[in-house]
């Protein structure tokens, strides 16, 4: 298949990324949730996952949950995104166990499990200051009070989550927030959190250098498994295989120009106002793809030589003046992605879906 714009995705990749994982964290006593949302739910790579020996899935939809229980998936699956009180329904019909850090919800939540004869298994998400979902370390007792006296929600244990809104990284310190939590219920309420879950990819720094507290024994990985990088930290993980989903996209129009617009200039398509340094003559390429398909400052082209300088809602503009290869009208330029930009790329209607390496 040539088509384009479209991803190349290989499943082998992910598949023994998801080995890896699994074999690195059953080493210190942790269970993975294998996160699919950057897959937008796509069938294929949850597969490649379970296929790597992951169990437990996650993701943040149900409507991508529900899509893989109607393939067949039978796996412990996990809603990430705090449950709408609109969707309790289907939540307890294709979902095992939901991130909560409202007592409205969970109570929502154990009548409706009540109702389809089901106990609902609940983890407590814990604010430790990303301040994105959380109840706050100071009301978390009360909470728990209030938490564990609804019936027909378990709940089983507590999490977080840092470096997705406001960048807080992981340390040893704020994760170790969990186990204190823990130890407090326990000593108070005589109840025992099994799941202690310390974060996502962000957090696997801690695990590789041995800094993970004892007592996390749940990582929630999607950006580590798919793409193999970790962009919190700005770094591909150095044991995994990265860029296992890359753009392609066609050169349409290729034509040496000046690297200055003429004529007077106002704002582009977008509203910014361009600035453009004189080099002279370019070779220049515009690709078929653009704005609309995917943000192309998370784009970083693979071939030497070749340079980003713009786009628009269908064009991607390129300087390839220095390109290490031959390029005509119809030749391919392939993109690392990072992971907003795959996530754009999974979710558009416009970008074909090419897998390669399919078990
Ligand atoms: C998306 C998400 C994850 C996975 O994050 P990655 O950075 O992709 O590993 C984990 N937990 C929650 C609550 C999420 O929303």
């Amino acid at each position: 298949m040539n088509k384009t714009p479209r991803v190349n995705i290989n499943l082998a990749e992910i598949e023994t990324n998801a080995r890896i994982l699994k074999s690195k964290c059953e080493e210190s006593g942790i269970n993975i949730t294998g996160v699919v949302k950057g897959g937008a739910g796509d069938l294929r790579i949850v597969n490649s996952i379970v296929s790597g020996g992951i169990t437990t899935i996650g993701d943040s939809r149900i409507k991508n949950i529900r899509k893989m229980r109607e393939a067949g998936f039978e796996n412990e699956m996990v809603l990430l995104r705090l449950p709408r009180l609109s969707e309790i329904k289907s939540l307890i019909k294709y979902v095992d166990i939901s991130l909560n850090s409202e007592l409205v919800t969970l109570e929502g939540i154990g009548r409706e499990a009540l109702k389809q004869g089901k106990i609902h298994k609940a983890i407590i998400m814990v604010d430790v200051g990303d301040l994105r979902e959380g109840v706050l370390v100071k009301d978390f007792m009360e909470f728990m009070k209030e938490a564990l006296d609804i019936d027909g929600v378990e709940i089983i244990g507590l999490g977080t989550n840092v470096g997705c809104y406001g960048g807080v990284l992981p340390t040893p310190e704020n994760t170790k927030i969990l186990l204190d939590l823990k130890e407090k219920v326990k000593n108070e309420y005589d109840y025992d959190l099994k799941v202690v879950s310390g974060g996502n990819t962000a957090t696997t720094i801690l695990l590789e250098n041995d800094q993970l507290p004892e007592g996390i024994n749940n990582l929630r990985v999607g950006e580590g498994l798919i793409q193999g990088t970790d962009i919190t930290h700005q770094r591909e993980i150095p044991f995994l295989n990265s860029n296992n989903i890359k753009l392609a996209a066609e050169i349409i129009e290729l034509k040496e120009k000046p690297s200055i617009p003429t004529g007077k200039t106002g704002h582009d398509a977008f509203g910014n106002k361009p600035e453009f340094k004189d080099k002279g003559i370019r070779k220049r390429a515009i690709l078929a793809v653009g704005r609309q398909d995917v943000n192309v400052d998370g784009m970083t082209p693979i071939l030497e030589g070749v340079e980003i300088i713009g786009a628009s809602s269908d064009h991607l503009l390129c300087d390839v003046t220095e390109a290490k290869r031959n390029l005509q009208i119809g030749s391919e330029i392939e993109f690392k992605l990072d992971y907003g930009a795959m996530l754009q790329t999974m979710t558009s209607d416009y970008i074909y879906k090419n897998y390669i390496n399919m078990a």
